[in-house]
């Protein structure tokens, strides 16, 4: 009987927090809709010693990109341009980046996405999601360079 309780309490526990994260993650999606952050963009040719807040700094030649992660924790962000990694998408006026920038490695974990010069925040996610993640996209990086070292073969 005791063991049933217990697991019943547990049950609600796991419930609660699922309640609650659905809650935070709504509450940052209504903020990401109304905060959009707008950002400007910038193509240069070397990284300024101090960024800007809200300036995404673009370099063809190095195929990065750099910016201060909107949150406003001052961290900052490097997004590299790659098969495999994020592409820009530049039409001569806004910018938009494929796909969306989660800053897993850092305190905030922060997860946006950047269209047309905008920051959109996207919902939060588990340590478990982001590992799911990384995994995968070290697999799919691994099965590109593979494939790549194919073609580059038969050539
Ligand atoms: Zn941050």
């Amino acid at each position: 009987m005791l063991q049933w309780q217990l697991s019943n309490r547990r049950k609600y526990q796991i419930f609660t927090m699922i309640k609650l994260k659905s809650i935070i993650q709504h509450i940052l999606l209504i903020r990401g809709t109304y905060l959009m952050k707008i950002l400007r963009y910038k193509f240069v040719d070397f990284i300024p010693e101090e960024l800007e807040g809200d300036i995404l700094y673009i370099s063809l030649e190095f195929k990065t990109a750099i910016h201060l992660c909107p949150c406003g924790c001052g961290n900052q962000v490097v997004t590299p341009f790659s098969p495999t990694d994020w592409k820009l998408i530049f039409d001569g006026e806004p910018v938009s980046f494929y796909p969306s920038i989660g800053s897993w490695t850092l305190p905030c974990k922060s997860h946006y996405w950047i269209r047309n010069n905008q920051i959109e925040w996207a919902p939060l996610w588990s340590e478990r999601e982001i590992s799911k993640l990384r995994k995968k996209e070290k697999k799919e990086k691994k099965k590109f360079f593979k494939r790549r070292k194919k073609h580059f073969k038969s050539e």
